[in-house]
């Protein structure tokens, strides 16, 4: 029985690039920080225990710097456009 009161989102997300990038769970609590910050803002973004991240040549990027940069992309058929 399904409550259709909560819409399905579709959670899924994918590496146009899979070869040049890793997708890690940050297992310590460590302070470390995403390696860009958004557009507008002033600070890096702090990575989170259990958080996911992306690994690119040594840095580290969160999910949400790494969707606005398209290295990403929640485009299940993103293969067909590129
Ligand atoms: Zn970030």
């Amino acid at each position: 029985m399904t409550d259709e009161s909560i819409p399905e989102i579709d959670h899924r997300i994918y590496v146009p690039l899979p070869d040049s990038w890793t997708a890690h769970a940050k297992r310590d609590s460590v302070k470390e920080y995403c390696h860009t910050k958004s557009e507008g803002e002033e600070h890096f973004h702090l990575l989170m225990k259990g958080e996911i991240y992306l690994m690119h040549q040594g840095e580290k990027y969160c999910l949400n710097c790494a969707l606005k940069q398209e290295t990403i992309t929640t485009d299940r058929l993103h293969w067909k456009r590129s």
